[in-house]
């Protein structure tokens, strides 16, 4: 298609502008001007002028090529007689409908030339989430298919997750670039004291938990006429802001990668409509870091193996289907994996009677509401193990959790340490876990990109996950919504951005101090060394008949 504009284009130019063949034919002599035009004729307009970039400043259309384009009206008796003049007449005036009628093809092409150039050179953006990719996964397993994409694109080591590090929490925090505070999607199991709603990862489909924030694949599909999908992403299947993923699928955990993949292959393939923005998403290696523990080396081994099969099945399929150079691909996750022990064991009911509380969450960060008297449940919780747990009034949250302002987050939270597990009486459910603090490396995953927007061979060593949103807002041309992200911590990924760090930028300065003061002392011997030597007094010499100065 575009092929056959382009050679419509050739064509249509080059009748457009093309000399009038009569006037390559006829000697320079021979051309006269307007005022020897036939009568009733009217002379045809010059080549249409190339457009003004500034108006203000009109350039005057130069003596070209093109002028020699203006058709000529030949003389009566210097062209051959009238005969011949009323033929050339008639071959201008079809030759001039015929220009007439390229030019509208010409129009009609560029426009229909330049909307379809526009949509297919879009930017495109498919965003990858593999729950629970731990960040040093990437160095402990042998995983060529990421580092092949990782080599040709970019890498950032650690990604500074939202707190709590659990799953929903963050998934919504990569699409909005907010805080879990300011998206609303505060846990995993949540309960609203307003709405008395309930929700867990089981009934998570009615918008009322979503529409704090707006996702960017809705923003995508209300700006700039974009059109998003999605094969599972959390909050994806749900009406966020009264809108879905143009395409998405029903979350459901038993449909393979492959079928994901193929749906968005489909999906990013179709040209009606162009889908600029999709989400991927897959349940490993979560699922078996909780099973069993990100210290077994052996069955993490094989899950992280099948995992980067299926990169490699991704790129291949994007390859194949000629997506692959066209489209930018983020490769992210949510939160790492912590190992937990049957030995690391907090037990609450050694220490308040769960007549006192509802636990609305459960570990590693609790959600404690009281039911009745608040400072005396703390005060219990507050004893019950501190040297393994922390235990805060929601008012006393420390502000580097950005995990405070919500009605959702309940009036008592307790964060075990790394490693521990929060239980009632119950024993040890799973071997690895994540929701720990935040600054823990276990709980940080990784970022890799690759696509047209993005440098190649980059590596850096850490991004918050709320500055994915602004940076896909930027590589989408999104007006981003009001967001906790950061543009300029992503910069130095991007192909199209000016990236200098600060001892960068120092080194340069003082370098350039340096050759500043070198030319200077050298221009200054340069001068010293010109001034000419003293020369020797001499008398001043009287022609014969010069006067004496001295005497009148
Ligand atoms: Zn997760």
């Amino acid at each position: 298609m575009v092929c056959r504009h382009k050679a419509l284009h050739m064509v249509s130019v080059f009748l457009l502008f093309a000399p009038h063949p009569m006037v390559t034919l006829q000697p320079l002599t021979h051309i006269t001007f307007p005022s020897q035009r036939p009568q009733g004729k009217t002379p045809p307009p010059p080549p249409s002028a190339p457009p003004r970039a500034r108006p203000l400043q009109p350039k005057p259309i130069a003596a070209s090529s093109r002028s020699t384009a203006r058709p000529p009206a030949v003389t009566a008796g210097v062209g051959g007689g009238w005969g011949r003049e009323v033929h050339r007449i008639n071959c201008w005036n079809r030759f001039q409908a015929l220009r007439m009628k390229l030019l509208m093809v010409l129009f009609v092409s560029t426009i229909a030339g330049c909307c379809a150039g526009s949509i297919s050179s879009a930017p495109r953006l498919l965003l990858v989430s593999f729950d629970g990719f731990r960040a040093d996964y990437l160095e402990t397993y042998n995983l060529p298919h990421l580092q092949e994409l990782i080599e040709d694109g970019v890498l950032v080591k650690q990604v500074t997750n939202a707190f709590i590090t659990k799953t929903f929490p963050n998934h919504y925090s990569i699409v909005t670039g907010l805080y879990e505070e300011s998206h609303g999607i505060v846990a995993n199991d949540m309960y609203d004291p307003d709405a008395k709603k309930k929700f867990s990862q089981f009934n998570d489909s009615d918008p009322f938990w979503w529409n704090e924030a707006v996702p960017i694949w809705v923003t995508n599909q209300q700006q700039r006429n974009g059109t998003s999908a999605a094969a599972m992403w959390p909050g994806t299947d749900v009406r966020i802001n009264n809108s879905t993923p143009r395409f998405f699928m029903k979350y459901n955990f038993s449909v393979t990668f492959e079928e994901r993949v193929e749906n968005i292959i489909r999906w990013m393939n179709s040209s009606d409509p162009v889908v600029n923005f999709a989400t991927l998403y897959w349940e490993e290696p979560d699922a078996s870091g909780h099973k069993y523990g990100p210290n077994d080396t052996v069955n993490m081994r094989r899950v992280l193996e099948q995992v980067d099969q299926h990169v490699g099945f991704l790129t291949s399929k994007l390859k194949a289907s000629g997506l692959w150079d066209a489209i930018n691909v983020i490769i992210t996750s949510d939160h790492g994996m912590a190992q937990c022990s049957p030995k690391q064991l907090i037990v609450l009911d050694n220490c308040i009677g769960r007549g006192n509380y509802t636990l609305i969450d459960r570990s590693p960060v609790a959600a404690v509401l009281p039911k009745n008297d608040k400072k005396y449940v703390y005060n219990l919780l507050k004893q019950c193990d501190d040297r393994h747990m922390k235990v805060y009034l929601k008012e006393e949250i420390p502000d580097r959790f950005h995990y405070r302002h919500n009605k959702r987050i309940q009036p008592i939270i307790l964060i075990a340490d790394e490693g521990w597990t929060i239980v009632q009486s119950e024993g040890l459910s799973k071997l690895g876990d994540h929701g720990y603090d935040n600054t823990l490396p276990s709980m940080h995953p990784f970022l890799a990109a690759h696509g047209p927007a993005f440098r190649r061979g980059f590596q850096q060593s850490t991004i918050n996950n709320v500055d994915i949103y602004p940076l896909m807002c930027h590589i989408l041309g999104l007006t981003p919504q009001p967001h906790n992200g950061t543009l300029s911590h992503t910069k130095c990924l991007l192909a199209d951005q000016w990236c200098i760090h600060l001892p960068e930028a120092i080194g340069i300065v003082i370098g350039g101090l340096l050759v500043l003061t070198t030319f200077t002392c050298i221009v200054t011997v340069i001068t010293k060394s010109r001034v000419a030597p003293p020369r020797p007094f001499s008398r001043l010499q009287l022609q014969s008949d010069d006067d004496d100065p001295l005497i009148g």
